[in-house]
């Protein structure tokens, strides 16, 4: 059993898509082990994504992923860290398969509606940024 983090970003939330990302998950026998709805400073989006710091895209993705409300989940699953990202698609919509999250809803590389953790030690670290033990059930 493995956990990872998902996000529905500020764009997903803005236009609707929360209730579509999730039936997508449980659809997939995904379990939901912790949920909230968080809105992040730039200051929080900027720690989140310190692994991207020097990328040229940084400063617009911080600005991006702090301009609205997301909901952060934990999910829960046999390999659910790939299965998610099978889930997600591509980080480029226009290079996600068919059927994807991004394939279906994102419009720009940097709005692709989800963000999902990538490796167990990511997932570990992520999950603990948004989410105490006693918030995970
Ligand atoms: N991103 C972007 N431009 C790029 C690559 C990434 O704006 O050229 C954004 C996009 O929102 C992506 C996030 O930065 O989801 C994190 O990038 P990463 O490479 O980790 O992609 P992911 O793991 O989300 O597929
Ligand atoms: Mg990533």
């Amino acid at each position: 059993m493995e956990r990872t983090l998902s996000i529905i970003k500020p764009d997903g939330v803005k236009r609707g898509l929360i209730g579509e990302v999730i039936k997508r998950f449980e659809k997939e026998g995904i379990r939901i082990a912790a949920m909230k709805m968080i809105y992040m400073s730039k200051k929080d989006a900027e720690g989140f994504y310190a692994v991207h710091r020097e990328k040229p895209f940084f400063d617009s993705l911080t600005d991006f992923m702090s301009s609205g409300p997301i909901v952060v989940m934990a999910l829960e699953g046999d390999n659910v860290i790939q299965r998610n990202r099978e889930l997600m698609g591509a980080t480029n919509y226009k290079e996600a398969k068919p059927g994807t999250i991004r394939a279906d809803f994102a419009t720009d590389i940097e709005k692709n509606v989800v963000h999902g953790s990538d490796s167990p030690e990511n997932a570990e670290i992520e999950i603990a940024y948004f989410f105490s033990k006693l918030e995970i059930h």
